[in-house]
């Protein structure tokens, strides 16, 4: 469907843009002022002295003057050189007449032919140099300002176009995307498809009555496909889709987003049915009036009002549907979410086992495989992965299977290029021998409790090869995608965590700084335990702790704002538990002091044990994980 020709909209209409337009005009005229005041008359007239001024009339050599009170400006006939201290000839000067003078001073003037105040005496500069030497700031301010404007509109046509939307309009040359290409999500998908569907054939559903849905909000992790699945309703969808982010409605210049947003929506009205769909909406929508920050709250607030205005004024028949995403809807201003605004609410949760694997298809569609890779393999071997990091994984393995000439992408290039974005590259540093040893005890303590411990994740690869901050790695991930975490399985974690020190201490009897993420870790997870998720007894079912950062799956009001006591409890009850942890890794590394040697050792002669081999070493079964 064509669209109209955007109409030109009307100057006067982007109100805030003009106010503030017309202050930047103000200030640049003052500024202008200023400027022109400090440097017209010292570059103009020359000060000379009274008796410089009566020597220069005696010897016939003044052109005009204009007498203004006692002040005397005017033009010499032959320009002066060497007149008040001036290096270059002088022809226009001023000066004071001293008040008591009694000399007969017009009379001397016109005695002696001089122009007397006719006009005020030309400096002899050119008219379009005297506009711009009094005008060119302000000039340059106000173009200067026009130019930023259509830079932030990216629209032609001047004053005109400021504020215009420039919402993108599906690019008929660009590959389309369709529903085929989203995998993995498929509720999500399923509501989207009804209202596609909705566009299509209204008439089917207004003759059962039924309304369409005004807002539609996508909400989850990052990564989970929620710009993809906007992308291609509007690839199905038939009818226009103007797409904007957000945070494009408050870039580069203040003021117009409450007009883009006014402009858009006009857009899409013209040639409704029609879809609106807002990227990253919690860039306006955040809660007004929370949050610190200079300047962009306003914006930000008129822009959210704006939307909200606008989602109103349509009458749900009308045939436009605002379809928004963000990773933070638990910072939304509640207004956003209130009935007959964004009430249908999509969640995109990260995929499961089946729906990463059908991801994995989608983007390994253009990519030759190699007979032995399988996909519910690589699947398993990714929980908590969403689509991005999965298309990432993908692009990843081909890379690594060109770098080494393959034709075909095999499972050894997935598994190295899983290892390097899990893991992070390997760094080519030379450790001493010292130091190989102390790793190799260190990790050999992470690995042996996460072998040992029953309902652990699987040890899937212990390694002394250097790796961005760390000289060594133990990596475990879960047999399963874990949807609940029990107290059993955090005491677990943690426990593991600490295995690397306490090895060490076992082994050595003293410290070194390189369990610093180890304690990070465990602070984390015993710090939640104690404040989120109720698993202390002094602190009971409580919520006391704010999470962290937003945290998909364990959403939480605001919590218990706690009093110092119970701050101080929180404190003793985290201690306790790392406490309880150290103490039980240690009794078991100690008691196990054979296998910790023996982990150690083949970590020294191999440098990296997979899973199989780490489990050999200490005499366990691997653990069965789902999917292979
Ligand atoms: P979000 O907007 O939720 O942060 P995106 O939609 O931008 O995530 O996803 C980034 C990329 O990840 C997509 O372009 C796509 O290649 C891939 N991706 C994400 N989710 C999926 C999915 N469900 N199916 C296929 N590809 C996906
Ligand atoms: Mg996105
Ligand atoms: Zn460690």
């Amino acid at each position: 469907m064509a669209a109209p020709p955007p109409k030109q909209e009307g100057a006067g209409r982007s109100v805030v843009g003009w106010r503030r337009f017309l202050w930047v005009l103000l200030a640049a005229l003052a500024v202008n002022l200023l400027i022109v005041s400090l440097f017209s008359d010292r570059d103009g007239w020359v000060d000379v002295s009274y008796s410089e001024f009566v020597q220069q009339l005696a010897d016939d050599n003044i052109a005009s003057v204009s007498i203004e009170e006692q002040t005397i400006k005017g033009s010499f006939r032959v320009a002066v050189d060497g007149l008040a201290g001036r290096s270059n000839p002088v022809r226009v000067f001023r000066t004071e007449r001293p008040a008591f003078a009694d000399d007969d001073l017009v009379g001397d003037l016109l005695k002696k032919g001089v122009l007397v105040d006719a006009k005020a005496p030309s400096k002899g500069t050119s008219w379009p140099l005297v506009i711009l030497v009094n005008f060119g700031p302000a000039l340059l301010i106000v173009f200067g300002y026009l130019w930023l404007m259509r830079r932030a509109t990216g629209a032609i046509g001047g004053i005109a176009s400021m504020g215009k939307s420039r919402a993108l309009r599906g690019d008929p040359h660009a590959k389309r995307v369709t529903f085929a290409d989203v995998a993995g999500i498929d509720e999500a998908k399923g509501e989207l498809v009804e209202i596609v569907d909705f566009l299509r054939s209204p008439a089917r559903y207004l003759a059962v009555g039924a309304r369409a849905p005004r807002g539609v909000l996508l909400m989850g992790p990052p990564g989970t496909g929620k710009t993809l699945l906007a992308r291609a309703v509007a690839g199905e969808a038939d009818v226009p889709f103007f797409s904007v982010s957000a945070a494009e409605f408050i870039e580069m210049i203040v003021g117009v987003g409450a007009s883009r947003v006014r402009d858009l929506f006009d857009q899409a009205k013209a040639v409704a049915p029609s879809i609106v769909f807002i990227d990253e909406l919690d860039a306006i929508g955040r809660a007004r009036g929370a949050g610190v920050s200079f300047g962009g709250v306003d914006e930000r607030e008129q822009t959210l009002n704006q939307v909200l205005t606008e989602m109103d004024g349509f009458s749900a028949n009308e045939g436009v549907i605002v379809l928004a995403a963000t990773n933070r809807p638990d910072v939304l201003d509640p207004a956003l979410l209130r009935p007959g605004r964004f009430d249908r609410r999509i969640v995109l949760n990260p995929p499961d086992l089946a729906g990463r694997s059908a991801i994995i298809a989608v983007h390994t569609k253009t990519v030759p495989l190699a007979d032995d890779v399988h996909l519910d393999d690589i699947a398993a071997s990714t929980p908590g992965m969403v689509g991005a990091d999965l298309a990432n994984l993908v692009n990843e393995a081909a890379l690594m299977a060109a770098r080494r000439q393959h034709a075909r992408v095999t499972t050894a290039d997935f598994t190295d290029a899983l290892e390097r974005i899990v893991l992070g590259a390997e760094r080519k540093i030379m450790l001493t021998e010292d130091d190989r040893r102390r790793t190799a005890y260190h990790e050999s303590g992470h690995a042996l409790l996460g072998m040992l411990q029953e309902g652990a994740d699987p040890v899937r690869k212990v390694s002394i090869i250097p790796r961005g901050r760390a000289l060594g790695v133990t990596f475990q991930s879960p047999a399963t995608d874990r949807y609940g975490l029990s107290e059993a399985y955090l005491r677990g974690r943690i426990i593991g965590a600490l295995g690397g020190r306490a090895a060490e201490e076992i082994v050595f009897g003293d410290l070194t700084s390189g369990a610093e993420v180890d304690l990070e870790q465990v602070t984390s997870i015993a710090r939640q335990m104690v404040g989120r998720w109720g698993m202390s007894h002094a602190i009971g079912p409580v919520s006391v702790l704010p999470e962290p950062e937003f945290d998909f799956g364990f959403m939480t009001g605001d919590g218990l704002a706690p009093s110092e006591s119970t701050r101080q409890l929180v404190d003793s009850e985290i201690r306790a538990i790392v406490d309880d942890c150290h103490q039980r890794a240690t009794e078991i590394l100690r008691s196990h002091r054979d296998l910790l040697d023996r982990l150690a050792d083949q970590l020294l002669a191999h440098e990296t044990l997979d899973e199989a081999d780490a489990y050999a070493v200490v005499g366990l079964p691997v653990p069965p994980t789902m999917g292979r």
